[in-house]
């Protein structure tokens, strides 16, 4: 019989059943064939004019803006979820509240190089990759129109129209609903217990050691105890810190180094590296400095394992995660 857990922050149930009939799909990733090519890839070096004007950039320091010679380079998204120009015009219709979708969609590309993943780029690169995150954060946040930013990195997807290397940096006028339910959960902990709840779960985890895949001397790696899909992992910095803006340099080369390890692994254990990784961290106005925990969300997409998982909020994950913690432990 399979075993109900909560989230204690999100206070989320999950049903963990091993014996259910559709757990193999829940091992491994399955390849998806690339789709064609057509035309130059816009985000190649030579290919500037094909983007957006560039926001920031790290490169060569004889390098003029929206030439070829960058390392790094952050642009407007081709295809923006929301724009930055222009007014809410807020407004009701009826019960419903309406406002014109403003915030910032950006892409940053993260290498000159075509084909590589964050398993194969250099060390230094990602460190880079990481380093403008927490600049468009820190500049994003001056706009007094955004409330919060989140990093979403579609990993070594092959199924993505653009494939070469790169992920989004979003600026929003309110909090999206996954960071909001972590939020509350944090704060009603706090106003229990005083302690941050992350806190509290990677003592506990760093003790038991079941769900916890590895350590470097900033972070942490779990398999969460409630984990809601087959080998979903939490990176954690072990220091209690609310915005991952404010992370420092010895951290940001510690936390490219291990990034790339877990990208090597997953691709080792699920015989594809293919995953999303999402940025949590705080909303910009500063009411969870105490109680919020920055973290980097990793989930590998093995098939869908039961089909009322997002219509019902049902999650059934068939492994178990401290046989995916074991697994990915000894992978790293
Ligand atoms: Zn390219
Ligand atoms: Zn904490
Ligand atoms: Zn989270």
């Amino acid at each position: 019989m399979g075993e109900l857990r909560r989230d204690p922050v999100a206070n989320r149930w999950v049903i963990i059943d091993p014996e259910r009939p559709d757990r193999e799909a829940g091992l491994k990733v399955e390849a998806q064939p690339p789709p064609p090519l057509s035309g130059p890839c816009p985000l190649c070096p030579g290919n500037e004019a094909m983007t957006p004007p560039e926001i920031a950039a790290f490169g060569e320091p004889s390098r003029q803006p929206n030439q070829a010679g960058w390392w790094v380079r952050v642009t407007p998204d081709l295809q923006p979820l929301c724009r930055i120009e222009g007014d809410f015009d807020r407004r009701p219709e009826g019960p419903f509240d309406v406002m014109n979708a403003i915030g910032a969609h950006e892409i940053v590309i993260e290498s000159p190089e075509h084909h590589l993943t964050w398993a194969e780029l250099p060390e230094q690169q990602l460190e880079r990759v990481l380093r403008i995150y927490k600049l468009r954060s820190l500049d994003l946040r001056m706009d007094e129109r955004f409330r919060s930013l989140i990093v979403v990195k579609n990993h070594a997807d092959a199924a993505s129209i653009l494939s070469h290397p790169h992920s989004h940096v979003l600026a929003l006028p309110f909090v999206p609903f996954g960071l909001e339910e972590e939020l509350r959960g944090c704060r009603e902990f706090y106003a229990r217990k005083d302690r941050c709840a992350f806190c509290d779960i990677i003592l506990h985890e760093r003790v038991s050691r079941v769900r916890r895949v590895v350590e470097t001397d900033h972070f942490v790696v779990l398999a969460p105890f409630a984990s809601r899909f087959p080998f979903e992992t939490w990176l954690l910095p072990l220091r209690h810190a609310s915005d991952f803006a404010r992370i420092g340099d010895r951290e940001l080369i510690d936390l490219a180094g291990l990034l790339k390890r877990m990208m090597q692994m997953i691709g080792k254990v699920l015989g594809n590296q293919a995953c999303t990784i999402v940025l949590h961290t705080t909303p910009f106005d500063e009411s969870h400095t105490h109680d919020y925990h920055w973290h980097l969300e990793i989930l590998p997409k093995t098939a869908p394992v039961v089909g009322f998982g997002w219509g019902a909020r049902l999650f059934v994950n068939p492994v178990p995660p401290e046989e995916a913690a074991a697994l990915m432990g000894q992978a790293m």
